[in-house]
């Protein structure tokens, strides 16, 4: 039995963000027992309590077997390999992977919370969440993000 996980994905820092998004979605892709399954366009959203350039973000479906914490373990891998750093709270990051919902699990435990906190504010990930699963608005919250500046640019590169 597989789960369907979201999974947010971001980066401002780099010369290619969007080859960055784009490897990452493979690596997602090529997670064990993990099917791609959706994947957003591309956007370009002006930084929120972050500092630095404009981020360029999407959102991926993931058919998976690998339990809530297994897929964490293997998120936060990712950004590793992309060479991310934490100098401060809310860097700027050359990637950022985000799990945004797991089924209907909800989880408030010491290293995930489920559904992501403050998912239904952001523009940046309900724009591209509405795009490929349209029956997920009732998680936004509010008309904040409505006015928040994002800019739909098109397909990530394969
Ligand atoms: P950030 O620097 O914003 O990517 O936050 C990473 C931290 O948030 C890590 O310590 C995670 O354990 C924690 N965390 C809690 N819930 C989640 C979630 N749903 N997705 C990703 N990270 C989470």
């Amino acid at each position: 039995m597989s789960s369907r996980a979201y999974v947010g994905l971001g980066a401002n820092v780099g010369a290619d963000l969007s080859s960055t998004l784009a490897q990452a979605t493979r690596a997602l892709a090529a997670l064990p027992g993990t099917r791609l399954a959706g994947l957003s366009s591309a956007w370009r959203s002006a930084p929120v309590d972050a500092g630095g350039p404009d981020f360029l973000n999407a959102v991926a479906a993931l058919d998976t077997t690998l339990q809530p914490l297994e897929l964490l373990d293997a998120l936060q891998a990712i950004e590793q390999a992309h060479g991310r750093e934490r100098p401060y709270r809310n860097a700027p990051r050359t990637l950022d992977l985000d799990l945004l919902l797991y089924d209907d699990l909800v989880l408030d435990s010491p290293r995930l919370t489920l559904p992501h906190p403050r998912l239904g504010q952001r523009a940046f990930v309900l724009r591209p969440l509405l795009e490929i699963a349209p029956e997920l608005a009732r998680l936004a919250m509010g008309d904040d993000w409505r006015a928040q500046r994002i800019e739909r640019l098109g397909p990530l590169p394969p």
